[in-house]
């Protein structure tokens, strides 16, 4: 490992930064050096601090601790990320007995100097009470492949002498903040210290010369363990002949829980896939089976991953891939329920027991298939999986891989400081869900999936205009996170082009939630001159568009077994038919038929089926409508009116004289797959009143 660390680039980040200070816009930037690193830190883990002088309104000269906010990641930090605490006051607090977490969160949020600034790290105390301006404390691989073994010290005292002093594991806390500040104050000459399975806090008067002491120490780690672990052995992974799409949505539906009372159906969870060499190989490693059964390298990773993931093996050649899948979770249940009965039954505190599904399954010749409460958790899950996979074959080849207790493991699991971090709170409609929507490019079909996206749902969006479908998930992956949208080029009219669809959402996502069958197409014509391949075209896609959709989702939502929404976007034509529109009108109106056959014959899954009868809906944003744009012209003509004054007859026709737009589609649809009301076969008119157009 080098140091990273640039004088023209520290000086930029100075002039940046120039309103914070000299020493905390370094501190920002060599935060972000270490997490850019991911052998160093990983989303959200590690932690670094300065110390100086803070100016009160009065004018008074204090001194400060500025230190990284709980659940901010290095790599991203800003000057606002690390909260300013009154350090004079956090060091008085050592001289305590005992401190509870509750009371310790409360003392750092009552001694900032901004009430709105973050929760301090969980590690805020131990900064405070170590005598350097700078402290950098970060995960390292390198570290950790050394320090979790049997003889961890020794090795970490071959790596690294007499330069570091070495901490037998401690919980994080207001204990180990003590215990870490008298180790430093009876060692001398030290560059950091060594937390035993839990990472290297390094300091330093510069943030230079904290940061260059941190990595030194860590490519001390690393030469070492490179120099015991000795040549890799080449394993040729073999590739499994189980297909992801196929295991994925069973797996889904079963790590799902029950989720009495919730609007939103049982609380399901979002997959993130790696399949690449790196972990093929190390999943074909024969010490992978006793390495699934040991705990997470360091201890912050058991709130994304749970203790240890889970492997199932032996689904090649095997017809029907449920039993085996499902043995195995139902025996990582047990072992989970087993290891929380024996470590809460010590506790004076009575704790409400989590969830106990695996997050991580590690499918040999398939890869990890690693998930979280949204597509975000589940990307932090799979970061964390490949390091762990790494770190604890390369522990293996330089001794033997040794975890945490698993009592230590809950201790963090159910800390309630750890939990927090995960945002319990306010979960949003569709936090968990997986969205599918056709016709994902046009007007509407953004407007729904931008709807589905700020509910909280990963959106699949399918298309047959690959450049069109790619810029509307980008733009949601830039509204909503890197990872919550995925595009995907298919034709709803072709059977095997909507399977592949499919598949590639549960590849993508896991399974699927919602499925929004809504791509269409437009034709005017008067049946004078309505040819039946013109008719036959327009009804491929809008009628027969609907039933591929519809059966390639049953048949997911089938092996999930959790139920889910499904709501076509038919049309106010259905009710209320036009002249020239036979082709269209027709075509929605099979469709709209097809969808309440579906209500009855779906129901038995706990699958609701509903539509939608939109009238004219001209654009969203800066994406038109291709069916107006079709039809507008000639509509507008057959009328004597220019497009503009199309747009306001339609609006002035309805009894609300309202607008239609695309969000209010979007709306409707959140209503529907939110599940709030147990309704099915029904139709939502969005037209702002139409009597004509009126449900009967
Ligand atoms: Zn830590």
């Amino acid at each position: 490992m080098k140091s990273l660390w640039d004088d023209a680039d520290a000086t930029r980040a100075v002039e940046r930064m120039a309103g914070v200070g000299r020493n905390l816009a370094l501190r920002v930037y060599s935060s972000r050096l270490i997490g850019a690193d991911h052998d160093l830190v990983l989303h959200g883990g590690g932690n670094t601090s300065v110390k100086g002088k803070h100016r009160t309104l009065l004018g008074d000269e204090v001194d400060c601790l500025w230190v990284k906010g709980s659940g901010s990641s290095l790599d991203k930090v800003e000057p606002r990320d690390f909260p300013a605490l009154d350090l004079a006051y956090l060091r008085r607090l050592r001289a305590l007995e005992a401190l509870s977490d509750e009371e310790m969160l409360n003392q750092l949020r009552t001694h900032l100097f901004d009430a709105s600034a973050p929760n301090p790290s969980v590690e805020a105390l131990l900064h405070a009470f170590l005598p350097h301006t700078f402290v950098d404390h970060s995960h390292a691989d390198a570290v950790l492949v050394l320090t979790n073994q049997p003889n961890g010290e020794a090795l970490i005292r071959e790596a690294l002498g007499e330069r570091v002093a070495v901490l037998p594991y401690i919980m994080p806390g207001f204990p180990l903040a003590k215990a870490v500040a008298e180790l430093c104050e009876r060692s001398h000459d030290i560059d950091g210290v060594v937390l035993i399975k839990h990472g290297l806090f390094s300091f330093g008067a510069t943030a230079k010369e904290s940061y260059e002491r941190h990595i030194a120490l860590v490519d001390a780690c690393e030469r070492l363990a490179a120099s015991r672990a000795g040549e890799q052995r080449a394993v040729t992974a073999p590739t499994s002949r189980v297909k992801l799409a196929t295991i994925a949505p069973v797996l889904r539906g079963l790590l799902s829980e029950d989720a009495a009372g919730s609007d939103s159906g049982p609380r399901r969870l979002v997959m993130e896939w790696r399949g690449g060499s790196d972990v093929l190989s190390a999943l074909a490693d024969p010490s992978i089976t006793r390495l699934a059964q040991t705990g997470t390298l360091t201890p912050d990773h058991v709130i994304r991953t749970k203790a240890w993931p889970l492997v199932i093996d032996g689904l090649a050649g095997v017809a029907d891939v449920r039993a085996p899948i499902e043995a195995a979770v139902t025996a990582f249940r047990a072992r989970y329920d087993a290891y929380f009965e024996r470590a809460a039954a010590g506790k004076t505190a009575t704790l409400k027991k989590l969830d106990s599904a695996p997050r991580v399954l590690l499918v040999p010749g398939l890869g990890a298939l690693c998930f979280g409460k949204s597509k975000a958790d589940a990307i932090i899950a799979a970061d964390i999986t490949e390091h762990t996979l790494r770190a604890k074959l390369l522990a293996e080849r330089v001794g033997r891989y040794e975890s945490l207790h698993d009592d230590d493991l809950f201790d963090m699991e159910y800390w309630s400081l750890e939990q927090a971090k995960l945002g319990k709170a306010g979960e949003r409609l569709l936090e968990r869900q997986v969205a599918l929507v056709t016709g994902a490019a046009g007007a509407i079909g953004r407007a729904v999936a931008e709807a589905l996206a700020e509910a909280g749902a990963a959106v699949v969006l399918v298309d047959r205009d690959e450049a069109a479908v790619q810029r509307a998930a980008a733009d949601l992956e830039t509204r909503f996170g890197k990872g919550i949208a995925l595009a995907v080029v298919a034709d709803v009219s072709e059977d095997a082009s909507m399977k592949t669809a499919f598949e590639q959402a549960c590849s993508g996502f896991g399974g699927v939630d919602v499925v929004v069958p809504n791509a269409g197409i437009a034709l005017v014509r008067s049946i004078e001159s309505l040819s039946s391949v013109e008719a036959r075209r327009v009804s491929d896609v809008n009628y027969l568009g609907v039933l591929n959709t519809i059966r390639e989702a049953a048949a997911v939502f089938r092996a999930q077994g959790t139920g889910g929404n499904i709501v076509v976007s038919a049309s106010k034509n259905v009710f209320a038919p036009g002249k020239d529109f036979g082709a269209y009108s027709a075509s929605k109106a099979a469709a709209h038929q097809l969808s309440k056959i579906a209500a009855i014959e779906l129901a038995p899954l706990g699958v609701r089926v509903n539509l939608i009868n939109a009238d004219a809906v001209f654009s969203h944003g800066e994406t038109a409508s291709g069916l107006w744009q079709e039809v507008g012209p000639d509509r507008a003509k057959s009328r004597g009116l220019t497009m503009p004054e199309l747009e306001s007859f339609y609006r002035d026709r309805n009894l609300l004289r309202t607008k239609v737009e695309a969000r209010h589609v979007g709306a409707a649809v959140v209503f529907f797959a939110s599940g709030r009301t147990p309704t099915t076969g029904a139709t939502l008119p969005v037209d702002g009143g139409i009597v004509e157009a009126f449900p009967r």
